[in-house]
């Protein structure tokens, strides 16, 4: 095994080769500019077999998306370097950045593009983290369509109790027209029975039309002990009564939180920030939004750190493939705009 180590010197560094990484990096090679792309491979929807809504490929599964991505930049632009490794420290310097991945290899950058996703985390209840993005699935736009017809249900933790309105809203508002024939709002041991229960449930305000279709509704509070799934269905095991055996149950992450191959490189000392919940740090915070709300979208690149750059969900935690392939163009355009800007002053002092 080889111990010799390598030195890269590159305009762009864009770390994480999911959705918003690829795009960066298709972006910018349109400006032959010497780039590397780092991608360790954990994506977030990486558990998923397949993907919609992504535009001219609905639907398709997210390895075949990115593969196919990827391919295409490494074909058509010989100056974009793609490296299966993970950046293990990334540091500000006089001239750019100092990344460093696992193996000990150096980039020096000049700009930076961080695009390195996040991870969800789920309610702790033995079986759900194998069945999420199968059979336990979060947004109507991704998988939601699929369930159309069969019976559904939502589960409700005492950690969302700040989001179980939010999810409810959308359960009446989007889910409703899938026709379930029944569904089952699960509350995991919150008792829809207690004032507590019922407004951190989220289903306060919909108890009305609950209670005129008790076909149609069904509260279990009881805790959940456990879910398996099988081929066609997810088994709900409860503390207290008999095992329940459904579609699909719509589940929210209790926290986002970055990536874990990116917490050695999002680091105060970097970003001159404290992450935030929600990972949405590395976006420069929009004083016009409340702390707590719904994480921003994000249109706005740039980080507080000059030649720093975020893309996706790394940023924006909310954004889906299309969004975060929007957000690695409009990265890697104001990166490509930054080094044109330097290149012009240099040029320009010099006559
Ligand atoms: C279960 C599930 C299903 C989904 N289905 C859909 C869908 O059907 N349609 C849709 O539009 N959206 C879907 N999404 C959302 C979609 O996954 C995200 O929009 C998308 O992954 C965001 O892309 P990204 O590039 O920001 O992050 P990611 O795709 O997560 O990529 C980030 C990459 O950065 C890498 N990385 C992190 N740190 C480092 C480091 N230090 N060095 C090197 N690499 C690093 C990671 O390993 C990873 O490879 C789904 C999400 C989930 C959870």
């Amino acid at each position: 095994m080889s111990t010799t180590t390598t030195t890269s010197q590159v305009d762009l560094l864009i770390v994480g080769g999911g959705p918003a990484g690829l795009s960066a990096a298709l972006m910018f090679s349109r400006l032959r500019r010497p780039t590397i792309v780092y991608d360790s491979g954990l994506y977030r929807n990486v558990q998923s077999p397949t993907a919609h809504t992504i535009l001219g490929h609905e639907p398709i599964s997210p390895e075949a998306y990115r593969r196919k991505a990827r391919s295409e930049i490494e074909q058509g632009y010989e100056w974009t370097q793609f490296v299966d490794g993970k950046i293990t420290k990334l540091v500000k310097s006089d001239k750019g950045f100092e990344a460093e991945d696992a193996e000990g290899n150096k980039v020096l950058a000049k700009k930076v593009i961080l695009a390195t996703g996040v991870r969800d985390v789920l309610p702790a209840i033995p079986g759900l983290q194998e069945a999420w993005g199968h059979r336990a699935i979060h947004c109507i736009f991704c998988h939601g369509t699929e369930t159309r017809d069969q019976p559904f249900g939502f589960l409700l933790t005492g950690a969302n109790a700040k989001f179980n309105p939010m999810i409810m809203a959308s359960g009446f508002k989007l889910w409703n027209t899938l026709t379930h024939p029944k569904t089952f709002f699960f509350t995991h041991g919150m008792h829809t029975t207690t004032p507590e229960g019922l407004r951190d449930s989220g289903l306060e305000k919909f108890m009305g039309i609950i209670k005129a279709h008790p076909d149609k509704y069904e509260i279990v509070n009881d805790e959940i002990t456990s879910v398996e799934q099988s081929a066609s269905t997810l088994t709900l095991s409860f503390a207290s009564r008999a095992p329940l055996s459904i579609p699909y149950i719509l589940v929210f992450p209790e926290r986002i939180l970055p990536s874990p191959h990116a917490e050695s490189i999002l680091t105060k000392d970097l970003l001159l920030a404290d992450l935030t919940p929600f990972g949405g740090s590395i976006a420069a915070p929009d004083p016009a939004l409340p702390a707590a709300g719904m994480p921003r979208m994000g249109d706005d690149p740039r980080t507080q750190v000059p030649g720093l750059f975020w893309a996706g969900n790394s940023g924006s935690p909310m954004a889906n493939v299309n969004l975060s392939v929007a957000q690695g163009q409009q990265a890697a355009a104001f990166a490509g705009e930054s080094l044109g800007e330097e290149d012009l002053q240099a040029m320009l002092a010099s006559v």
